[in-house]
């Protein structure tokens, strides 16, 4: 529909013997738009189905792309406000624009001293405080999430597997029934468990290839079995991947145990006092049937954005290149065949001041010029919906600590009552 740039939705690109799923043509060019342009309305039929007349507020920590993508999916939806917390300096100056000029009556944007893991641990322990809850219903408020540890965000994103893997059969790229590889760029988990959940339902895929940056702990435990966060945060050019508690990870460890609730409960235990876990023989084996992971360092995230620029002139953001690399690891461990489609989560001109210096070197104009830069030199459009970013009233500065976050959001529900 009109709310993606092409008709496609999801188009898929060859780009040498690898196909490219786009997944950023949406309003805010990053994944996280197919998803949350639909949760809105799953959740106003929720409510209306429950017959519900409290008023949801959507909390959401965010690694810089769904912030953005909450943001425009619930503006003006009535009956719902939202909130949406980012690490002050832990997003790219795009992401940051985008979010601080956001329009709309119902929305909140804060800036937290803290990571994205402090925003989201401290958003789950509202969620999980029962006198939070009760003293909200007292004024017919509930609070929900935007983040994926909402189901509803990761539902809609089983479709564009099944699209893609379409696409491959129509285009006579695959015969129908042939497994394919999906390599997934991976932070929160909720993508690629999207493509597991695919993969169950019947979608013929060989191995989730998951990708990870410097914050490579995902690596770690697909290849291991032990979960450790005992490491330390590192910030890189690919910020959406800045994660180190990967939530979803809880729900594919409870499918990969046969649905033992009280055996998961063990281990989120172990997480939060030991800051560790480590899985069962069953689950490892399980882990490596399913799944291959490698990581990709900075360095390398440059050089790759350079080389498939030279060798294909195709553009790929920084996420989309930890996945391209990630992916050349696997052709090199395993000599797999088998046909691959790499998932590209961000247009380029998301994080256009790291691309451009993978592609044209260093520069030390800002990212708005560079993206500018980008554009000339490389022949693509700039994507309407960030064009222009740099001319837009900042419309958000609250800004607080993660301890805070609480008090902020009780001032802001307050400051709202007569809206
Ligand atoms: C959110 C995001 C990711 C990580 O996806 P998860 O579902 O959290 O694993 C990767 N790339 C980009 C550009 C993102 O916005």
């Amino acid at each position: 529909d009109e709310k993606f740039d092409t008709q496609e939705i999801v188009p898929v690109v060859k780009v040498g013997d690898t196909f490219i799923m786009e997944l950023f043509h949406g309003k805010t060019i990053a994944f996280k738009d197919i998803a949350l342009s639909i949760l809105p309305y799953l959740m106003k039929n929720a409510e209306k189905n429950c017959d519900s007349r409290e008023e949801i507020v959507i909390l959401t920590a965010t690694s810089g792309d769904t912030g953005k993508a909450a943001l425009e999916g619930f503006k003006d939806i009535q009956g719902i406000r939202i909130i949406v917390f980012y690490p002050e300096n832990g997003v790219s100056q795009v992401q940051k624009l985008q979010m601080v000029t956001q329009e709309g009556k119902n929305t909140h944007v804060v800036a937290i001293d803290g990571n994205f893991d402090d925003a989201q641990s401290a958003v789950k322990g509202i969620l999980n405080d029962e006198k939070i809850r009760l003293e909200l219903k007292s004024r017919n408020i509930k609070f929900s999430s935007a983040n994926s540890i909402n189901i509803g965000r990761l539902i809609p994103q089983i479709t564009y597997y099944y699209s893609t893997y379409e696409k491959l059969v129509k285009d006579k790229e695959i015969n129908r029934g042939d497994q394919v590889n999906f390599v997934v760029p991976t932070g929160n988990f909720g993508n690629i468990l999207a493509g597991y959940f695919a993969k169950r339902m019947g979608l013929p895929v060989n191995k989730l290839i998951c990708a990870a940056n410097e914050n490579n702990i995902l690596r770690d435990f697909i290849n291991t079995g032990i979960y450790d966060i005992n490491r330390p945060f590192i910030k890189t050019m690919s910020p959406s991947m800045d994660i180190l508690i990967s939530s979803n990870l809880e729900r594919l460890l409870y499918y990969l145990s046969g649905c033992n609730n009280n055996y998961i409960a063990g281990l989120m235990k172990d997480l939060s006092t030991n800051k560790k876990y480590e899985v069962n023989d069953n689950i490892k084996k399980k882990l490596n049937e399913e799944f291959w992971s490698s990581y990709c360092n900075e360095e390398e995230t440059l050089e790759t954005i350079k080389k498939v620029y030279q060798s294909y002139g195709y553009v790929m953001d920084t996420h989309t290149a930890v996945a391209y690399k990630t992916y050349e690891d696997y052709i090199y461990a395993t000599q797999d065949q088998t046909k691959t489609v790499i998932l590209s989560t961000a247009s380029p001109f998301k994080f256009p001041g790291s691309v451009y210096k993978a592609i044209f070197g260093a520069s030390d104009q800002s990212e708005l010029t560079l993206m500018l830069s980008l554009s000339e030199r490389t022949g693509l459009m700039i994507p309407k919906v960030v064009d222009g970013l740099g001319n837009k009233e900042v419309l958000h500065t609250r800004s607080c600590t993660p301890e805070k976050m609480t008090n902020e959001i009780m001032l802001i529900l307050s400051e709202g009552q007569d809206d």
